[in-house]
């Protein structure tokens, strides 16, 4: 049996529908920042609880612009998790800035008890990243956020609806960074991404930005980016909005299912699940013993597991200038070794995580 990892042929199987919109759409010319982007900024505000979103090029840049919106550039540091995909810390060099890395702790985010000793008098703004669909201690992050005056950008790329006492991810702090990449649970047809802000002046800020400064065709009123969400993706992200709960609570349910199995392993141990967090499982990782082996196992059995990831991006060559060696971030260092993900997407079947199921089991009793 073959248990793949994408599964983007089945998400658009089933979308006449949909191109049907997309027929319609081309015959408008309503191209650039047309009418579609702005139904599905308003309907992405309203799903999420913020009272505004902007649509951007990508994940990567609603971080990046919205470092921007609050002045952040050369010569600053930006306060951020060890253990992150790389676009977060691309966001930040981007514009000069310095990413600072604390350490994770095996909910997969920021150890917010170790955030308060990274603030310097350089230190600019914290971007908590939500990573695999869990989300940071954002109660705790914020009375350290509030208690030094420092701007909060969340990276909830991998968070769409997951939430902290029914607070979601991209509300807490003053921008919430989504990415709308094929490969995340709300996906378009190309790179796409969307912030989140309840603040006016941010949001007129991030419009400007994404639009290379424009005020009007004749008035360029700040240094901006070529960075607007396409109309064409927005039609394909209206059509999968209303989708956004239902995918959300498949992986919840799939999670589940996987947990309630595992957890009868000894050699199997699952991440922390507290009752009052809402995780949308982006990424469905475990700890596993022999964890080597057994990915070898199941890949050699059909299954498509990973690791997210092998090298963590404070040890990449890329940020060799931030002088860090290996230990210095080591619970993110003992993750590496321990890590494994499974498949857990809205499109998996029973029959094929019945399998992983199986094939886990039958590699711990060889
Ligand atoms: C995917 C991702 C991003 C960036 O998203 P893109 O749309 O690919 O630019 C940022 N941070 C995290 C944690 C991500 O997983």
């Amino acid at each position: 049996m073959k248990v793949r990892y994408s599964y983007l042929k089945q998400q658009f199987s089933n979308c006449d529908d949909l191109w049907k919109k997309l027929k319609h759409f081309v015959s408008t010319e309503d191209f650039t920042l047309g009418k579609e982007l702005h139904k599905f900024e308003k309907n992405f505000a309203k799903l999420m609880g913020t009272k505004y979103a902007v649509g951007v090029n990508s994940g990567t840049d609603a971080i990046k612009l919205s470092l921007r919106a609050l002045d952040i550039g050369r010569g600053d540091e930006v306060i951020t998790a060890a253990n992150t995909f790389v676009a977060t810390i691309g966001a930040i060099t981007e514009i000069g800035a310095k990413p600072v890395f604390v350490d994770c702790d095996d909910t997969f985010c920021m150890n917010v008890s170790l955030l308060e000793k990274k603030i310097t008098k350089k230190t600019k703004a914290i971007v908590p990243v939500h990573f695999t669909g869990y989300m940071t201690n954002m109660p705790e992050l914020m009375k350290i956020a509030k208690k030094y005056k420092l701007p909060v950008v969340e990276d909830a790329c991998q968070s769409i609806l997951a939430n902290i006492n029914k607070k979601n991810a991209g509300t807490w702090g003053s921008f919430g960074a989504f990415s709308l990449h094929p490969l995340k649970n709300i996906n378009v047809w190309s790179d796409g991404g969307v912030i989140t802000t309840s603040n006016l002046k941010h949001y007129n800020k991030l419009k400007l930005l994404r639009n290379h400064g424009l005020v009007d065709r004749d008035t360029v009123k700040i240094c901006g980016y070529n960075s607007r969400l396409d109309t064409f993706q927005a039609v394909v992200g209206n059509w999968l909005l209303p989708k956004a709960k239902d995918i959300a609570n498949q992986r919840i349910k799939n999670a589940n299912f996987y947990d309630n199995h595992f957890s009868k392993l000894q050699q199997i141990q699952i991440p922390p699940r507290p009752k009052n967090f809402k995780l949308v499982y982006h990424l469905y990782i475990i700890f596993a013993d022999k964890r080597d082996e057994l990915l070898n196992f199941c890949i050699k059995k059909g299954i498509q597991a990973k690791v997210h990831y092998p090298v963590p991006m404070y040890m990449q060559e890329s940020v060799r200038f931030l002088k860090h060696k290996k230990g210095d971030f080591p619970v993110t260092d003992a993750h590496t070794k321990k890590i494994i993900t499974f498949p857990c997407d809205q499109h998996l079947s029973l029959k094929e995580m019945k399998y992983v199921v199986k094939c886990v089991n039958d590699f711990y009793k060889k």
